[in-house]
């Protein structure tokens, strides 16, 4: 098995894209097949620069790495189709000799009054069988014209002869049959004026000459697969045409209509995997890695996006996927993009990693606002915040305070339970930890245990001043695994400094 993921780099990759490369990897790596990238930028009006690179990292962040394609090697390159020019154009010339296609001369301001005058008459304007033969191409004008223009070097294009009265059955593996009828399809430029190939002469002959054999592709493609089985007969390719399985639509988080990249700016949502920056503000997004996902969540998260096992597991990691994916199983119904659900697999699989290897993921945030702790403080820490955290940017926004001092108090608390005596009270407290011979959290628990029935008070007085004198909040890990993982100099130096604070407040 053959696949590809065949993107344009016309900006930066959609999320959805992401989910095309995924399942298009994960059947070749379940086949033991080959999974190819293939860059489509033949539009050259469309090339935007530093998305090709965009699309790399982005699978790389993904772990979604192709066996081939432009960087990776690979026997059939070059994989960059504007490196291909001269092969679309022999076999657009060799479709032109076999009648399948025809040179057109018509300029785009002919082609514009044709449309006016079609629209003018409530219709609208197509180049096929019915118009061709009032139009300017090398079907309708005589061949001696038709050389002389050619030989003046007069521009000219080159269409797909849809032939007439004909049904295209393609069996797609998502949708079952799907049947075209060839008069409602326009012959299509396949050569265009620059020499450069459009889209569906390109795709098909790389398909071909790639030897692709299953192509899964989003479902706005399948009105274009009718014209690209003509063009497989047409080549005389049509008994090694790949396979189809055409995705269904991602829809907005409400479910009505298509997610767009407006929609992320719109909700405060990421639809890229990456942050990309644009020329204009509103083409710059965030991306899932940039607002704090696991990549391997975001891949749990698009599989689900059209696909279920079947099953009632949902977390999976990506060799599980690969064993459990199966095409049969894909949806042909949209998929709502509900980005809470893409938060709920994030903070599973956050929660499910070892300590060391959240460390490591952690280290670049914590370093980022200057600070380096030892790996052994780290991993402590993120073995105590790993239940508590949504997305990675949590650690740090929900635990900065492992690392630097408290930056604001819960001042209502403070207020309701601080009492004049109270510096007093927690400072014996405080001599009692001081004298523990081992500072662990067990011994913490103990002597505050101790401490609060030997004076009489309630735990709710206690343990609330002493965790908001630690972290500033209420919520957060165990107060004596904290304890003991700061050690006592800096329990007493932040009391110390929280005592001052709660005096003031009022
Ligand atoms: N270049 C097309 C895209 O941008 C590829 C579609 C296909 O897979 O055939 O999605």
């Amino acid at each position: 098995m053959r696949l590809r993921f065949a993107p344009s780099p016309t900006g930066a990759l959609h999320i959805g894209g992401v989910r095309t490369a995924l399942y298009n990897y994960l059947l070749a790596r379940q086949q033991g097949g080959t999974f190819i990238l293939r860059i489509e930028d033949t539009d050259q009006t469309r090339y935007v620069p530093g998305a090709e690179e965009y699309i790399i990292e982005a699978l790389r962040w993904c772990g979604l790495l192709p066996d081939e394609g432009p960087g990776f090697g690979g026997d059939y390159g070059p994989y960059r189709q504007s490196e291909r020019q001269a092969i679309y154009e022999r076999y657009a010339r060799e479709l032109v000799e076999r009648g399948q296609a025809y040179y057109a001369f018509d300029t785009a301001e002919e082609l514009d009054i044709q449309r006016q005058t079609a629209e003018s008459n409530g219709q609208s304007f197509k180049y096929d069988f019915q118009t061709r033969g009032q139009l300017r191409n090398s079907l309708s004008l005589p061949a001696t014209e038709v050389k002389a223009l050619l030989d003046r070097g007069e521009p000219y294009t080159i269409r797909l002869r849809v032939p007439q009265d004909e049904l295209i059955r393609i069996q797609d593996l998502v949708r079952g049959e799907v049947v075209f009828q060839s008069n409602e399809l326009d012959d299509k430029i396949l050569l265009k004026g620059d020499g450069m190939p459009t889209y569906h002469l390109a795709n098909i002959v790389d398909d071909h000459l790639m030897e692709i054999t299953h192509v899964i592709r989003g479902e706005e493609w399948l009105p274009s697969t009718a014209h690209h089985v003509l063009l497989y007969r047409a080549l005389g390719w049509e008994d090694t045409m790949p396979q189809f399985a055409h995705l269904p639509l991602i829809l907005k988080p409400n479910g009505q209509g298509k997610l767009s990249k407006r929609d992320g700016t719109r909700l405060g949502i990421p639809v890229f995997p990456l942050s990309w920056k644009g020329e204009t503000p509103d083409d710059s997004f965030v991306g899932f890695r940039e607002f704090g996902f696991d990549p391997r969540a975001v891949l749990n998260f698009l599989a689900f996006l059209g696909w279920n096992p079947g099953t009632e597991q949902e977390l999976f990691s990506l060799e599980e996927l690969i064993k459990a994916f199966n095409v049969e199983k894909i949806g042909k119904a949209g998929a709502r993009f509900d980005f809470d659900k893409a938060k709920w697999f994030n903070q599973q699989h956050l929660m499910h990693l070892p300590d060391a290897e959240l460390a490591q993921m952690v280290r670049p945030l914590v370093e980022a606002k200057g600070f380096s702790p030892t790996d052994a403080f780290l991993q402590a820490f993120c073995g105590m915040m790993k239940e508590r955290v949504v997305l990675l940017t949590d650690f740090w926004d929900n635990g900065y305070y492992f690392f630097t001092d408290v930056q604001e108090y819960d001042q209502k608390i403070i207020v309701k339970k601080w009492t004049p005596t109270s510096a007093d009270v927690f400072g014996e407290l405080l001599t009692g930890l001081k004298e523990l011979p081992a500072f662990t959290a067990p011994a913490i628990q103990e002597s505050v245990e101790t401490f609060i029935a030997r004076k009489e008070l309630k735990f709710g007085d206690v343990l609330p001043i002493l965790r908001i004198g630690l972290t500033g909040t209420t919520k957060g890990p165990g107060v004596f695994e904290m304890m003991a993982l700061f050690g006592y100099p800096e329990v007493q130096r932040r009391m110390e400094r929280a005592f001052a604070a709660f005096n003031t407040f009022s």
